[in-house]
């Protein structure tokens, strides 16, 4: 097995977001530095980071040089271009792979490759033109929802579809040639699970959360997921399998609807931190930052017991003004991104507070 990078070694994060400014302050704990690529300057994660490229994703000689000032990469946004990360990948390692990063970068190839190993999913269709959005309905069913393939977040690119849509007006308004539609599920709850998993294939899942959206955004999580331990043990097997079928090396997260009879359907993944584990820096043994850090550079994985039972709250646009409060209110841990505008849906900043203690910190 490789050796772990040693502390002082950098870390290239593709991305420059409140998740790569998170992952910068865990590794920056660890003893090792940080270089931010990203498209734009002076975001969330390049204020706090050791160094920061500004550059488009197919900047060749930009990339050169990020590849060659970094010891290993990693991304904190999984629509980075999967060619940047090839590319990459040929000068230093870039962990997780390109395949993680492809197949969450499309609904249906997510869909498909969670079905592969074994998993379930909403009725869904691949849809490129009107006539299969058709063909879909008939499929899937109504009420559905048609969301577009790629680029989709916070609910963002789609379009609910049920008896009385219009289907051109909806295909209209995706405004994409390539959508998926999928039956709208009514579930019981929406949960997420993050795995973590080390360069020698060992994973370690944190308890799943509880996830509430509005607006299509998260709202709030709830960790531990207050609901039958033998639903979340089979979440986190999914989750596990699916890693391990992608052979990651990194974190995976994974969104899944429970219904009522049990059945976990997976909604969507993502190969990096997960708002939904924003409560494990103030809740777990081992905050999903740094766990991220230590599978990335090759450190054994750290213990994921849920210290306490953790809400966090996202703040989200003006919900940030009540920082005075919120810095004064002590069961408060307030968690701010150094954004310098608020906007309409723009996550400003987290607020996790611990509800009751679970269990003493000894390590699995
Ligand atoms: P994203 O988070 O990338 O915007 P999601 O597919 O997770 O996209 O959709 C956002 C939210 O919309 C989900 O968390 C869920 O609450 C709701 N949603 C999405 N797809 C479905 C579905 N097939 N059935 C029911 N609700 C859904
Ligand atoms: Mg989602």
């Amino acid at each position: 097995m490789t050796a772990p990078l040693p502390p002082g070694s950098t870390i290239g994060i593709l991305g420059g977001g409140q998740l790569g400014r998170m992952t910068a302050l865990a590794a920056a704990n660890l003893g090792y530095r940080c270089h931010i690529y990203d498209p734009k300057a002076d975001g969330p994660a390049s204020q706090v980071a050791a160094a920061v490229t500004v550059a488009e994703w197919d900047d060749a000689s930009a990339l050169a040089a990020f590849a060659g000032s970094v010891d290993v990469v990693t991304y904190e946004f999984e629509n980075v271009p999967v060619e940047t990360v090839e590319r990459l990948a040929r000068d230093v390692p870039v962990r997780p792979g390109p395949l993680a990063l492809q197949v969450a970068q499309h609904r249906v190839e997510e869909k498909r490759f969670a079905r592969h190993c074994g998993l379930e999913t909403a009725p869904f269709w691949g849809v490129t033109t009107l006539d299969e959005l058709a063909e879909g309905i008939a499929v899937v069913g109504v009420p559905a929802i048609l969301k577009t393939c790629r680029f989709g977040y916070d609910g963002l690119g789609q379009v609910a579809v049920g008896m009385d849509t219009s289907l051109r007006e909806a295909w209209q308004d995706i405004a994409t040639d390539d959508a998926i539609l999928e039956r709208r599920i009514d579930f019981d709850f929406e949960i997420s699970v993050i795995v973590a998993r080390g360069l020698d294939g060992a994973t370690r899942t944190f308890p799943p959360a509880l996830n509430e959206h509005r607006g299509g955004i998260l709202r709030r999580s709830l960790a531990p997921a207050p609901i039958d331990p033998a639903i979340l043990a089979a979440a986190c097997a999914a989750a596990e399998t699916l890693a391990g079928k992608l052979d990651l090396v990194g974190l995976l997260a994974v969104e899944m609807f429970v219904k009522d009879d049990g059945q976990l359907l997976v909604n969507e993944m993502a190969p990096r931190p997960h708002n939904s584990g924003h409560w494990t820096q103030d809740g777990c043994a081992t905050s999903q930052f740094e766990q991220f850090v230590r599978a990335v550079v090759g450190l054994p994985l750290g213990p994921v017991d849920a210290l306490f039972e953790t809400e966090m709250l996202n703040l989200i646009d003006d919900d940030a003004d009540a920082w005075p409060a919120l810095m004064a209110d002590p069961s408060a841990k307030l968690h701010l991104y150094g954004k310098a505008e608020s906007r309409p849906g723009r996550k400003m900043g987290h607020v996790n507070r611990r509800r009751r203690p679970l269990m003493s910190d000894t390590p699995a």
